[in-house]
């Protein structure tokens, strides 16, 4: 059985396309891996996380406003 020969709109290489391809009907297998996720952006944070970096954001507020004062 052959498969129809499509061109990818991402990269313009011609692929197969197969019934069960994952992703995009008009990308290549290649093209339609999911993107690496961005560590910065994309990582969401559970619930301890979240505690830890409030608890830094206030001891870094903390530490500004004891900077601030002392200075007078
Ligand atoms: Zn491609």
């Amino acid at each position: 059985m052959t498969f129809p020969i499509k061109v990818c709109i991402v990269c313009a290489e011609e692929f197969e396309l197969k019934p069960d391809k994952p992703g995009f009907a008009n990308r290549c297998p290649e093209c339609s891996a999911p993107e690496a996720p961005d560590p910065t952006t994309q990582r969401p944070m559970d619930a301890d996380e979240r505690k830890a970096e409030m608890e830094a954001n206030e001891a870094r507020r903390q530490a500004i406003r004891e900077l601030l004062y002392s200075r007078k």
